[in-house]
């Protein structure tokens, strides 16, 4: 679908996380609903220590030409620098046609040379015709975007597009009209036995699907990011769109996720068992109906204190006192092994004998109840 700004109307906001707000929408010319999320790159933009991260990644041999202009936020210039050029995967498929107009003055970077040249390619054509290194940033990044249409899952949210308006760049996405776990536990108390075991089943599988066919990480699995529609169709979203500056703006910047395993807080990248890890956490959460990691009160903990219980006391497990199945509590067990080592890999969890339980489930029915 080729998605214009213009042609896209709102019809109710749906909500807003982090960094962005989600909507529901309708893509006039086709009637098709959608939800449209926009990001505000802005202010990541605008942090001169991400332009020193991202943009201008120094190629050892154009070390001046590269350097930012502005430093001036305290600590901006300190972060220890990752070498984007390692992240690089040389993506050689043939780049799609974005919006129109969305590049007219740059052609876009081909991903057919080495990784380092890319951005020092960008970079000449930064110096050259004063383009707005944002911009770049922007473009790059809906670049890196369009590969999420090669992702094609029943258990992942599908991807119709994505635009640029006014600096924010939006993505539009299945709308899926019951809506997101969080919503319905928090609504509905903790999710049924039978129907998260489903869940497991369609997370893992998408989460699998993202690694095996895209090498796609998702990063980003919590119950907010899985959803649910009345067909009882439940599938994952937001996962990290793969390309060499998202990585990297990923790897450096995402901030602190309170589903984050233990080595992303010491500083490891990402890895599926980083995923594993948050996949954990978020079943126990649906199986209990809140977050695992409160304090005794039940109150939520301050962000330092929630980061060093993950890295160093032993995590929650389920009661099987209550009616959880010792299945459940072991499978769960696994996915939050501190070590990674010893943690599973979602193939590894595939197999393991929580799923291998076949149970006709009604899920368009609990779906229906959900909404
Ligand atoms: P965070 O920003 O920390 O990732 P989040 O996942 O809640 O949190 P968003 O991804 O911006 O934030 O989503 C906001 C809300 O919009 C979600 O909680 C979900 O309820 C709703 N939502 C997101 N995508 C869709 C979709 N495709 N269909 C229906 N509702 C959606
Ligand atoms: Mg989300």
């Amino acid at each position: 679908l080729d998605l214009r700004a213009e042609d896209i109307e709102t019809l109710e906001e749906l909500g807003a996380g982090n960094g962005g707000t989600v909507c529901k929408v309708v893509h006039q010319p086709t009637k098709t609903i959608m939800a449209k999320k926009t990001i505000y790159p802005q202010s990541l933009l605008d942090s001169p220590a991400l332009i020193n991260q991202i943009i201008v990644k120094t190629p050892v041999d154009q070390p001046s030409i590269l350097t930012p202009q502005s430093s001036g936020e305290p600590g901006g210039s300190s972060r220890p620098s990752r070498s984007v050029s390692t992240n690089l995967v040389n993506k050689a498929s043939p780049q799609k046609s974005l919006t129109p107009g969305s590049h007219t003055d740059v052609e876009p970077t081909k991903y057919t040379e080495t990784p380092s040249s890319t951005f020092v390619r960008v970079h000449h054509q930064t110096m050259k015709q004063k383009v707005d290194p944002k911009l770049l940033v922007r473009r790059q990044i809906m670049r890196e975007m369009q590969y999420m249409h090669d992702c094609d899952s029943r258990h992942i949210v599908s991807f119709y597009g994505a635009f640029m308006n006014d600096g924010d760049i939006s993505m539009c996405m299945e709308y899926m009209d019951v809506g997101s776990l969080d919503r319905i536990y928090k609504k509905h108390g903790p999710v049924r036995q039978d129907v998260l075991r489903k869940i497991a089943f369609a997370v893992l599988d998408g989460l699998i699907y993202l690694y095996d066919c895209h090498r796609i990480i998702h990063r980003d699995v919590k119950p907010s990011n899985i959803l649910v529609n009345s067909m009882g169709q439940i599938k994952i979203c937001d996962f990290g769109v793969s390309g060499p500056l998202i990585d990297s703006i990923a790897d450096t910047f995402v901030g602190t996720s309170y589903y984050m395993s233990p080595e992303r807080i010491l500083g490891s990248p990402y890895s599926v068992k980083s995923d594993v890890w948050s996949f954990g956490m978020t079943l126990l959460e649906l199986a209990i109906g809140r977050f695992p990691l409160a304090s005794e009160d039940g109150q939520s903990l301050a962000v330092f204190e929630l980061l060093q219980r993950i890295v160093n006391e032993p995590m929650p497990t389920l009661s099987t006192d209550k009616h959880y199945t010792p299945e459940l509590k072991e499978f769960i067990s696994m996915c939050l092994l501190k070590d990674m080592e010893l943690r599973p890999t979602p193939a590894d969890l595939m197999q393991h004998h929580y799923l291998m339980v076949q149970e006709k489930v009604d899920l368009q029915q609990w779906a229906k109840d959900m909404m």
